[in-house]
């Protein structure tokens, strides 16, 4: 079994209170992890500052950025060199299959940090030339490192959660203290050892394990010299976070929640449309927060929408980890299952029916100790009912049919929420009609997820007050300086 530490200031330090980490796939346990106490965290914290903005900020801060690129693009090769144990750490923690866990976390995680490099090397100051009473002068700005930027990630993505947060805030200069779910420690802790051996200089970059109130995560919240938070995870701690944060005035990204709706009018391309739902509501056994847990179909279309999509869900490969292609694995914990199966528990209760799934699917093996659920899909529920209403975050799709444009767009604002929908349509004008219409941060039309590493991530309502991605996280990360200088006629 895998023995998990905290990598702090340079060092590789045990905690004084240990957690045993299980396997969603089978139940078992696989690591013992280190929670960090209350004092790692604060020299965590302290080593952070010292390069970032404090008395030893040559070390990081003050390179020069073609410095500071030069060293996160070695450390990108070494990164890439690891891919196979990211990869088993990946499928270890969450149980999902190897040619998932290649295809969109491994190798993706390594180019985030060539992206986010390139993408610092072209961020561009601005100056202006201006004259007034007081004669000629112009003013320029630096992007300045903000500080210490606090990571804290969720479970469903670890790797490129976690590498989405920590990429852009190393390239613009500042001191990292990142904590991973405590469900999905492993490939941070890989992350942690490549930092170790490169030549990001250490305190730039520290790992510390744990869970949230309580423990690390609020130790990381409530410390004083954290600058900025950068959080993914759920609404309800996105506003925990931001509590802690408001003390000192300290700035937060909150990517949060969502109930995400895809909207499927009458002209519609039903192939592409059943291709795109089943992966849009059930790929990484719904835990993205982009997945869709509610389709509105068009009434002429209802009918064909369900039996196409129950089978589709039906026909899905669950908990084969040698699967090569589209496949779902468990969810992330017992406990998650748990809340998932209680949301499918109100279905019949609040008047709904099943047309796939509602259920734990039973193998006859190891895999019955798992977290597994079925992709279930749910009919005949009133836009009330707590199925409909509430986050499930899992393998689950409530169908409701409507007659109109309108009444789509209004279905689908009906939420607390706002992250992501997919619009299904051929006609190219209504595309682009419904899309601004629609309250979230992302609307695809025709695909899910389709999406560019460096394109801006954003929530409305709950689904948070999101900086990330691309630019928006370079300048969440910096801090803008003015300098201007008078200009003298002679
Ligand atoms: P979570 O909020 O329970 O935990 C996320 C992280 O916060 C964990 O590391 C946890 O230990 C830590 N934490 C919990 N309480 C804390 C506290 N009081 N102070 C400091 N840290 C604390 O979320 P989760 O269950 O890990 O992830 C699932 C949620 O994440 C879902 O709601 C999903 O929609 C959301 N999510 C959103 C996005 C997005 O981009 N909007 C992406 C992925 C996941």
């Amino acid at each position: 079994m895998q023995e998990l530490t905290n990598y702090i200031a340079g060092q590789w330090q045990v905690g004084e209170r240990t957690f045993v980490k299980t396997s969603p796939f089978h139940g078992q346990a696989i690591a013992t992890v280190h929670e960090a106490t209350e004092s790692m965290v604060d020299e965590a914290v302290r080593a952070a500052h010292r390069v970032s903005i404090g008395d030893r900020a040559s070390a990081w801060g003050n390179l020069a950025m073609t410095q500071r690129l030069a060293i996160v693009e070695d450390f990108a090769g070494r990164l890439m060199a690891r891919v196979d144990d990211l990869v088993e750490a990946e499928v270890q923690d969450t149980g999902r299959s190897y040619w998932q866990a290649c295809n969109f976390d491994g190798a993706r995680a390594a180019k985030l940090f060539r992206a986010y490099a390139a993408a610092a090397e072209n961020l561009e100051d601005r100056s202006k030339s201006f004259s007034g009473a007081m004669g000629k002068a112009m003013w320029y700005t630096n992007r300045r490192p903000k500080g210490v930027i606090g990571c804290i990630t969720p479970w469903n993505m670890p790797l490129l959660m976690m590498c989405m947060k920590i990429a852009p805030a190393l390239v613009m200069g500042n001191g990292v203290v990142a904590k991973p779910s405590e469900e999905t420690p492993s490939s941070s802790a890989i992350l942690a050892e490549v930092i170790a051996e490169s030549d990001i200089p250490d305190g730039v970059f520290s790992l510390v394990h744990g869970f949230g109130a309580g423990s690390t995560g609020e130790y990381l919240t409530r410390h004083p010299l954290v600058n900025a938070f950068n959080f993914t995870g759920e609404s309800a701690t996105g506003v925990q976070i931001m509590q802690a944060a408001s003390v000192g005035l300290r700035e937060v990204s909150l990517e949060l929640g969502g109930k995400n709706a895809a909207l499927i009018f009458q002209d519609a391309n039903m192939d592409h449309v059943i291709d795109g739902v089943r992966r849009s509501s059930f790929f990484n056994a719904g835990q993205i927060c982009f997945c869709t847990e509610r389709a509105y179909v068009h009434r002429s279309r209802y009918d064909e929408f369900i039996e196409k999509m129950a089978k589709a869900a039906s026909d899905i490969v669950i908990g084969d980890l040698h699967h090569e292609g589209f496949s779902i694995g468990p969810l992330v914990s017992h406990a998650h299952r748990d809340k998932v199966k209680n949301l499918l528990d109100t279905v019949v209760e609040d008047g709904g029916e099943f047309v796939a799934g509602g259920d734990i699917p039973k193998f006859g093996d190891e895999r019955d100790n798992g977290a597994f659920i079925l992709p279930s899909i749910a009919i005949g529920l009133p836009e009330t009912a707590r199925f409909v209403k509430q986050e499930a975050f899992g393998p689950v799709l409530h169908i409701a049919p409507f007659d109109d444009e309108q009444e789509a767009i209004d279905l689908a604002n009906d939420t607390q929420y706002g992250l992501a929908t997919s619009i299904w349509t051929e006609n190219i004008s209504r595309a682009h009609r419904v899309a601004p219409q629609v309250r979230v941060g992302h609307a695809w039309v025709n695909s899910w997820q389709l999406r560019d590493l460096l394109s801006p991530i954003s929530g409305v309502g709950a689904s948070g007050l999101g900086r990330d991605g691309g630019r928006d996280s370079l300048e969440f990360c910096s801090q803008p300086q003015t300098v201007t200088v008078r200009l003298f006629d002679q």
